[in-house]
Parts: C-alpha cells; structure tokens; sequence
C-alpha cells in the first residue's frame, strides 16, 4: 500500500501502481473526466504512470495553468502530426507549449506553407484528435533513437546532446515523437485547433544555422472558449497601442531619428504632461523633492553602480570626448545619479527619510527585431524616484508607497491587480549581499504593507535580486491580458556601492537603506497599457481634448467662440472645429478621435444661449446651459480622480 498526500492535507492509501487518473476516479467521477494532467512530488508525470511510492499528487484541470501547458504540450504532437501526414518530408524539430498555445518549429524542405494551408493541417489535427488516441511514453536507447531519426539532423543533435538511458518517446496513433513527457490522457480531449500563424525561425536561435518555419497554433477543450479567444484577439487588434497612437496622434517613429525612438506628438505630449503633473501633485504632498540630472554620466559612475556590468558591453557604446579623452555613457538607470545628489550633503537620520523624484529618461540598446511600439524602446522616461531611510523607517515608507501606487491604479481606471513579494531563496543565502536581519527585517516590512493594505499577493521564494526583496504589481487589462506594472524595490548593494551615510543618533556612521521605486514604469510602457486598456478612453481628467465645439455653419462661428471662451474659464479643455465641413462630417471625425463630449451649436442653440451636448459613443444629453454642461463634467472627474 502507498499513502497519497493530497494538496488540501487529506492522505489516501492506495496499492501500489495506482495511477493520478484513479486517483481522480476515487474522488469523483466528474473530477476523472475534468482531470488532465498531474504532478507528483514536484515533477510532472502522466495521468496513467503507475505510482510506486507515498507522495504528494497534484491533479490539474484545464483550468489550472499547468493543465493549459499540459495541454498545449499534447497538441504540439497532434500538430507534428499533422504536418507529418500532410507534408511528406518535413523535418519536424522542437516544438513546445507557450503562454497562449504552442508552436512547432519545421523545416519544411520542398514545401512552404502560408495562410490558405491553415484550414487542412486544423482538419486534419481534428480528425486526429477525433481518433482518441491515447498518449503513451516509452523509454528508449540512444542507438534505437539515433536510428529512428537518421533522416533528420535535427532531432539527431538533440539526441546526441542526450544521456543514454534518459531519452523518452511519446507514441500516439502512430505517430511518435522524442519527448520528456507530461501529457493529456488522449487526444479526444482537443476539441477545437486554430493555426495562428506563422513565422521563421532559425534552429536553435542562431542565425548562423538554418531557418525553420515556426508554426503558432492554439487549442481548446471546447469550441466556445475558442470562438472567445479569437474575439478576444480581435478586440487586441483594434486596441493595438501602436495603431491607437496613430489614429488618436499620439506618437511617431521616424527612420531618420532611429528605431526604438519615440516622437511624442503635440496630443501624445500633452497627455504624458498631464500624467506627469497627476504623479508630480501626488508625490509632493507624499514628501518628495524633485531633482534632475542629465542623460549621460562617466563610463565610471556606472562602473561603481554596477550598471556598466550589466548594461555597459551589450548596451550603447561610450561617448568619446574630442580633446579630454574622457568617456560618457547614455544613462542606463537614473539611480547612481540620485546617490550623488544625496551624497551632495551631510546627513543626520533626523533628516531621513529623503526621497528624490525625476522623470528621468534612459537609453538601453535593444535588438531591432526586438522593438515594438512604446513598449519595447530605445530610450523611455521613468516615473523614478528613490528613498533614502533608516531600517526603523522602511516599514512606514514601503506603505507610503504603496499607498501612492494603489492612488496611480485607482485614478486611472485599473481595479485588476494583484502583487508579487519576491523574497530570497532559502536554499541559497550567499546569492545575496548585506546583512540577514536587515533582509529579514526588509521582506517583513514589504509582507506587513502588503497586508497591511488589503493587497492580493503571492510571496515569491528565489525571486528577489540579489540586492534585496522587491514588491512588484501586475495588472490585468481590460481583455484579461497580464502586464508587468509599478515596481518597489529595496537595496542594500548601492549605498555600499557608493558609500553612502548618515549620522546616527549613536553619533557613528550609517548606511541608509535605498528604495527604488515607479509607480508607471515607464511613461512609454504606461501609455501603451493605458491604450490597450481603456481602447483609447482614457478617464476624463486625463483626455487631451474634453469637448469639442461643433458648429453647424460658420454662421455660429462667433458663438462657438464665446462657448469656448466660457468653456476654458471653468477649466475644461476644448477645441473649436471650425472647418466648413457637413455637422455629420464633423460628428464622425470627432467619434473616431475619441473625444468624450461634443458640443453642437446652431441657430436654435445661439437663440437660447444653450448648448446640445452628445457624449462619445452617442448618448444625448440634449440641449443644456454651459454651467450644466460644466457640472456634468466635474462630477465624472470626480468619480476616478480622488486627491491624493
Ligand atoms: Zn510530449
Ligand atoms: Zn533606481
């Protein structure tokens, strides 16, 4: 008999060679149909592996994420197959689960395939799928393996890179396929297939071999959860930041200034002022003190932070000086630079804590194809800003922090997110420098705040940086997608680094505690999130344009003018379409510019010295005083924007 530790406690006792699927059974038989994949003390076997020992099993539905990769891991072979049967021939190579589904990466020789083959290889993953077919493991000698794939250098390499007596194969229907394992129980669970796309890709990423065909594809339990995936997509597409940012002229990329480079436009300018403005309001009644420091520094500063390390060989090369043969860097990180401005003083930890901010933009060198819009830059501005205190004063400063991020998130619409703690690996306390009960003391500190503040977070072990633990926030968007978001962080390695002090009421001379920290990240990275989020409506107080003025001829031109004039007085910001274009023109440009509030003038509009108003979207407020109008829009900012 065996004891099985299942994840709520409970032990069940079982004979030996039970397997995780009548494990499942023993339980309920709704459980046994839902259940596809499992792990076992830890590591991933299959729903069929006679298990020999007592153990912790862990039995996962496709609601967990270990079921999706289970999942899309077996539908990789059900792809492999496919092409196998359809393309005689293809040299089939690695071909893994990803975050959204799977590829396989193939060389397809003879052949080459595009869009209009997407539908035969779905049919023919379906009739394979249809056929049940169990997934089976097999262990196999190299010889054997070797022998089977002597046609294809690929898995050959792969072989040959393996310990004789570890290689495994997956059969199923008969098609077979090296692989380490963890699977569904057969493949009539795949119910729906969606090739996405496809791509090249050289082997083993390096350009120096040869080019394969990556093919993207995504499966699901049930055809409903495609059909959502794909709508879904769609939504993604129409709020792409890259084409918001064109159509609302946000921003620009010119060949000439170089890739990776953003053009901030007049409108994309004027929306990234006011988020800075929004943040800069906050943070002076949160303590802070702006500085401002410039864009290059000597090649040394970043060699005592220790950025140069990190960013020097693989980022932009020095900057030489014509006559002095001094050497500058394009700043990586703002923070060496802030441990100057403090080092500028003496410090008494009566003066602690010190917190600088700046919109401080850094250049780090990117791959080409690497870049993507606003999110992946050559060059972005950080929200940053860094806290220089005492050990006693960390707890209180990482709640001060939090509590300004959760007011960033709140005022911008985001109510979806959770937080990470990342904590040091018990397994290897020498990865990390400074001393334990400092670390001790700091993970505590951001576990109380984070508790403290009513935060969803997970506790990380292994995660935190070498330097000390760090609390991150992850939001979801308005189409569930994930995004790395705000970030704290404390260290204890730069005010080493750069020997920085303070005076103790000891008299005797300290290390203060730095803490790093952005509640937007980056305002490139912030923008494109804010797109994709809101799908270009941003919140009211953050618009560009609140209002615009339409009038219906130019015979209203002069009215319009006093409407904009009233307008301006009671802070709202609007603009006047003059052009000699029909209202309804008018009205569909504004639509597509996302302007919250259109104001419509006529003849009956000037008699009555009124206004129609029509929101975005086309709710009609009707026709109001401009005094109604204005409390209108007060009360909606109101809502979202609260003072901090
Ligand atoms: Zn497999
Ligand atoms: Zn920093």
């Amino acid at each position: 008999m065996i004891h099985i530790t299942l994840p709520d406690g409970s032990v069940k006792t079982f004979d030996e060679g039970v397997t995780a699927m009548d494990v499942a059974k023993s339980i309920s038989e709704g459980l046994a149909r839902n259940v596809i994949s499992a792990s076992f003390n830890g590591t991933t076997v299959e729903t069929v592996t006679p298990l020999t020992t007592d153990g912790n099993l862990v039995l996962y539905t496709w609601k967990d994420d270990e079921g999706k990769t289970t999942f899309w891991h077996s539908s990789a072979h059900v792809l492999a197959q496919a092409i196998e049967e359809l393309y005689p021939g293809a040299k089939l190579t690695i071909g893994p689960a990803i975050e959204n589904g799977f590829y396989y990466d193939v060389d397809f020789g003879e052949h080459s395939i595009s869009e209009k083959d997407f539908k035969s290889i779905e049919n023919k993953m379906l009739e394979i799928a249809r056929g049940k077919h169990d997934f089976k493991m097999r262990s196999a000698s190299k010889a054997d393996a070797l022998e089977l794939y002597k046609d294809n250098p690929f898995k050959t390499e792969l072989i040959e890179n393996l310990e004789d007596g570890t290689i495994t194969f997956c059969d199923h229907s008969t098609f077979t396929d090296l692989c380490r394992g963890g699977h569904i129980p057969n493949t009539g669970i795949i119910k729906a297939v969606k090739i996405l796309s496809v791509a090249g890709a050289y082997w083993r990423g390096d350009e120096n071999k040869p080019q394969l065909t990556r093919v993207y594809g995504i499966s699901f339990p049930k055809q409903k959860e495609l059909t959502e995936y794909l709508n879904m997509l769609e939504e993604a597409k129409k709020r792409d930041h890259r084409k918001l940012g064109k159509e609302l002229e946000l921003f620009t990329f010119s060949q000439k200034v170089g890739q990776g480079l953003p053009l901030w436009l007049p409108k994309g300018a004027a929306l990234r002022e006011r988020l800075e403005n929004f943040l800069k309001a906050a943070q002076k009644k949160a303590g802070y003190d702006m500085v401002v420091t410039p864009h290059i520094g000597q090649k040394e500063l970043y060699v005592t932070s220790g950025h140069y390390a990190k960013y020097g060989e693989d980022s932009f090369q020095p900057i030489h000086t014509p006559k002095e043969d001094e050497e500058f860097l394009l700043k990586p990180m703002n923070c060496p630079h802030h441990c100057e401005v403090y080092k500028h003083y003496q410090w008494s930890y009566k003066d602690l804590p010190v917190r600088y901010a700046e919109f401080g933009t850094v250049y780090r060198y990117e791959q080409s194809g690497e870049l993507h819009g606003l999110t992946r830059v050559r060059g972005f501005t950080q929200d940053d800003a860094h806290i220089f205190c005492t050990a006693n004063q960390l707890d209180a400063e990482f709640k001060n922090v939090i509590d300004l991020v959760l007011y960033v998130f709140g005022s911008l619409g985001f109510e979806n997110f959770t937080a990470q703690v990342s904590v040091r690996d018990p397994e290897n306390p020498d990865k990390y420098i400074g001393d334990v009960s400092n670390w001790e003391k700091a993970e505590q500190a951001i576990i109380n705040a984070a508790s403290d503040k009513g935060l969803d977070y997970v506790i990380e072990e292994g995660e935190a940086a070498f330097y000390g633990p760090k609390l991150d926030f992850m939001v979801k968007d308005a189409l569930g997608r994930r995004w790395q978001l705000g970030t704290i962080q404390v260290d204890y390695n730069l005010p080493e680094r750069f020997d920085l002090t303070y005076k103790g009421s000891d008299n005797e001379s300290h290390r203060p505690i730095m803490i790093h920290r952005a509640p937007f990240g980056s305002m490139e990275r912030f923008v494109a999130l804010l797109l994709e989020h809101t799908g270009g409506n941003f919140p009211l107080w953050l618009m560009p344009t609140q209002a615009i003025i339409l009038s219906i001829s130019e015979k209203y031109e002069k009215y319009s003018q006093k409407v904009l004039n009233l307008l301006e007085n009671n802070e709202i910001r609007a603009l006047v379409d003059h052009r000699n274009e029909t209202i309804g023109k008018k009205i569909r440009e504004a639509e597509i510019q996302k302007h919250p509030y259109m104001v419509i003038i006529g003849e009956q509009e000037e008699q009555e010295g009124k206004i129609t108003v029509r929101q975005h979207g086309g709710a009609d407020l009707g026709m109001i005083t401009v005094e109604a109008f204005t409390e209108i829009i007060n009360k909606e900012i109101k809502k979202t924007l609260k003072s901090f």
